[in-house]
């Protein structure tokens, strides 16, 4: 059977009338069943998936087809899709039905995309590995003893592993960049309010994006063109006009890149990943790039600045699962206090009650200014630095994480470590800038590098361009 990577090659296929969208669902359908142990889905909707796939194809035939037509996407179990499950891979959403379906999802149906089934993550986007997640955790196909990242393991595996051609995840603080580092795919966060977050389970509201996952960014920006825009359903949605990302990927001019002396310089970075880093600057001085190392102070502060405002808001967001309005009731209460108590104890995992209680306590009256207003004041100050820099230079360019997947269990008793893992992805979450990873080579075990590099707030089309140009030059 045909192997497909990316969407030209589907099309180039659907073209020659070598094959069709029933055949190519059939070819991941296929994957899914022998790559299974992986666990990257967590439900597949093949019958409903084929069924989509013929309609498409009679489309195709008399040419009136959307322009994604083949392209056969997952996506993450925070992302409600009518008449399916979504369970934000959490048990207290233990039978959940969507009444509804996410805009960014309902506009890659509405261009032929072909939905194949919700993905494996870490419970409501919290999480660097995969190991928070109640259907269980999601093996890296590179090496099935570590972590694929997280929270969106799954999207990033199904990519990484041909199950489907791309997928849809979130990233809050890294969700898509690093499981995309981890597992040597594309993974690109757009600019907060891009694209709508209507019918995403919600984790920070003032962070969280839908991403993309792709092996090429050419694929990845088509996704992204088709899913952005103004959303009357979300009033934080911008209505800034969409450019064609797909087509505006060539890149001539001579940039100018900064990166970060504290991230290069961070006693946490894996030696191999800051040579790969530095090379690929080196290359960009000897193509004529100007290439500038900036000091960043705040560094040290934007992990606890982006745990404190997300706990918070997350607290408050994951209010509304108390046993009344959705899923999980537990059946041992006797009134209603218990009911509440007894069902959220029992419903969320560790990671979330942990989550939970923290952002509860910054937001109490005694400590409210202490914390949470003293968040929200290095907040503003790591935004407005990241865009005045932005403002100087095209690209800021930096390891995507500080270290290559980790095994599994390894950070299990550091909470710390685990929060660590998310040090270079928080500022582009922080400030709401785009951000991208792309694949760096690999380690000495084999493991994928990622590069990142951000810009600034809806310079999306530069992000493509450059990166797509960065993808000739590394390894
Ligand atoms: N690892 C980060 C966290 O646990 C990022 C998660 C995300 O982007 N959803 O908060």
């Amino acid at each position: 059977m045909e192997k497909f990577i990316s969407f030209d090659e589907i099309q180039k296929s659907l073209e020659k009338k070598e094959t069709d969208c029933q055949a190519i669902v059939s070819y991941y359908l296929q994957n899914i069943q022998t790559k299974a142990h992986l666990n990257a889905f967590v439900e597949v909707y093949e019958q409903s998936a084929l069924n989509q796939a013929k309609k498409i194809d009679e489309k195709l035939a008399s040419g009136k087809a959307g322009k994604l037509a083949g392209m056969v996407i997952g996506i993450k179990d925070v992302l409600c899709y009518q008449g399916h499950e979504s369970n934000a891979s959490s048990n207290i959403l233990a039978g959940y039905e969507a009444q509804f379906t996410t805009t960014a999802v309902q506009r890659l149906i509405d261009q032929d995309a072909i939905i194949l089934g919700r993905l494996n993550c870490d419970e409501f986007g919290m999480g660097s590995s995969n190991e928070n997640s109640a259907h269980g955790k999601v093996l890296n196909a590179a090496d099935e003893g570590r972590v694929p990242g997280g929270s969106s393991g799954g999207s990033a595996v199904a990519v990484q592993a041909n199950l489907c051609t791309a997928s849809l995840g979130t990233d809050t603080g890294g969700s898509v960049r690093q499981p995309a580092a981890f597992t040597g795919v594309i993974g690109m966060k757009p600019t907060y309010s891009r694209v709508s977050r209507w019918g995403l389970i919600a984790y920070a509201s003032s962070f969280d994006t839908i991403g993309v996952f792709s092996h090429t960014v050419k694929d990845n920006a088509l996704i992204m063109e088709v899913m952005a825009g103004h959303d009357e359903f979300d009033s934080t949605s911008s209505r800034k006009p969409v450019l064609h990302y797909s087509e505006l990927l060539h890149f001539e001019k001579k940039a100018k890149v900064a990166y970060l002396k504290e991230t290069i310089e961070s006693p946490s970075l894996q030696p191999e990943i800051k040579e790969h880093t530095l090379a690929i600057l080196d290359k960009l001085k000897s193509e004529g790039h100007e290439v500038q190392e900036v000091n960043f102070p705040l560094l040290e502060y934007v992990l606890p600045t982006y745990y404190i405002l997300t706990t918070a808001e997350a607290s408050s967001n994951l209010s509304r699962f108390d046993g009344v309005k959705y899923g999980y009731r537990s059946p041992n209460a006797h009134n209603l206090e218990s009911m509440y108590k007894m069902t959220r104890s029992e419903g969320f995992g560790e990671e979330v009650k942990k989550r939970i209680m923290l952002g509860t306590f910054v937001l109490s009256a005694s400590y409210y200014d202490a914390y949470f207003t003293k968040a929200q004041k290095v907040r503003r100050l790591i935004k407005d630095f990241t865009e005045d820099l932005l403002n100087d230079f095209d690209y800021i360019i930096m390891p995507t994480t500080p270290s290559s997947a980790f095994k599994f269990g390894e950070h299990r008793d550091d909470p710390v470590a685990m929060y660590l893992e998310d040090l270079f992805t928080v500022q582009a979450s922080v400030s709401g800038v785009p951000a991208i990873s792309i694949p760096n080579g690999t380690d000495s075990d084999g493991m994928p590098i990622g590069l990142q590099v951000i810009t600034n707030s809806f310079k999306e089309a530069e992000l493509y361009a450059f990166s797509n140009y960065l993808t000739k030059l590394t390894p």
